[in-house]
């Protein structure tokens, strides 16, 4: 704290956190973070990205955040990965709500209304956004998830999916090294490398024989400052059978692992069609156009 309020000065805009952040915890320091950063004269941008852990419990604004993003395809239920389709509404606080791009709908006595111009009511607008629709698709579905909820629901979420991070925490902690073990987590469970010391295995070996067990691996050497970084990350949506499934499979590669059965890691996955891909090559050259080899009938991967 005392470094964040020495860094706070006329020529800081804005400051950007993420809370819950990405090792799990929950930044307990929040007020007083936005009550400085106001004094400063400077703004605080939230990073939604992990809503799910507090969705239904907290309201942004309450922590004095100024903007924040919500990752639909995180918290909303909207598809995740593939490269889209996305979309990320951005919420407002009082004080920078009137200077929103229009158009903008409000809500008065007559129902719904589109404010499209930059003059009267939007006088203030820093532009117009020109996609104003987004997504239109991943909103809806979002709508219809937040509706078929209910607030109650919502915050069912929440807390479903920080009780879910933290039975796998409490349930490998004695195996596996937790990065963070006093006190429970948020919605993931953050475990480092700690405890593959001397076994020859690393997390990307460990990852990789999860493929063979039938579970798409966690993140992995994320976040960066916890070495060899597995974040696991079960959401709502797991039922405890299903946990209790993935814990069964993570204990026994977990001991396998330190009886010494590296062949098992070094070769993995043994079971995929695709072995080990050269990952820095496939994010450098990207080949987007699938081309049949010559006089093969081999299916595309
Ligand atoms: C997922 C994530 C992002 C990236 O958000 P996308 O909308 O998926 O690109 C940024 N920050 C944190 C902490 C995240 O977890």
């Amino acid at each position: 704290m005392a470094d964040l309020a020495s860094k706070l000065g006329g020529d800081v805009a804005a400051i950007m956190v993420t809370n819950p952040n990405t090792c799990g915890l929950f930044e307990r320091d929040i007020l007083e973070i936005s009550r400085l950063t106001h004094a400063a004269g400077a703004y605080f941008y939230c990073d939604g990205a992990n809503f799910n852990a507090i969705v239904g419990r907290v309201r942004p604004g309450d922590l004095g955040v100024d903007a924040m993003h919500i990752n639909l395809h995180k918290t909303f239920s909207t598809p995740h990965g593939g490269g889209g389709p996305g979309a990320g509404p951005v919420v407002l606080s009082e004080a920078l709500a009137p200077f929103a791009p229009a158009p903008w709908v409000v809500h008065d006595a007559d129902g719904y209304r589109l404010i499209e111009r930059e003059e009267d009511e939007a006088a203030q607008a820093f532009g117009r956004l020109c996609a104003f629709q987004g997504q239109m698709g991943m909103y809806t579905r979002a709508l219809s998830y937040m509706m078929s909820h209910g607030s109650d629901g919502l915050r069912q979420v929440a807390e479903d999916a920080v009780l879910n991070a933290n039975y796998i925490k409490a349930r490998l902690s004695d195996l596996m090294s937790a990065a963070f073990p006093d006190g429970p987590c948020m919605h993931e469970a953050l475990f480092d490398d700690e405890w593959l010391k001397g076994t020859e295995v690393t997390t990307l070996d460990f990852a990789k024989a999860m493929i063979d067990e039938g579970f798409h691996p966690m993140t992995m050497y994320f976040p960066l400052v916890v070495h060899g970084a597995m974040l696991i990350e079960p959401t709502e949506t797991e039922s405890k059978q299903e946990l209790d499934r993935f814990i069964h499979a993570m204990r026994a590669l977990a001991e396998a692992a330190k009886a010494g059965d590296v062949d098992r890691f070094k070769g993995a996955p043994f079971h995929a069609p695709m072995k080990r891909l050269d990952e820095t090559r496939a994010a450098r050259s990207p080949v987007l156009r699938w081309t049949a080899p010559e006089g093969s009938n081999i299916a595309a991967e």
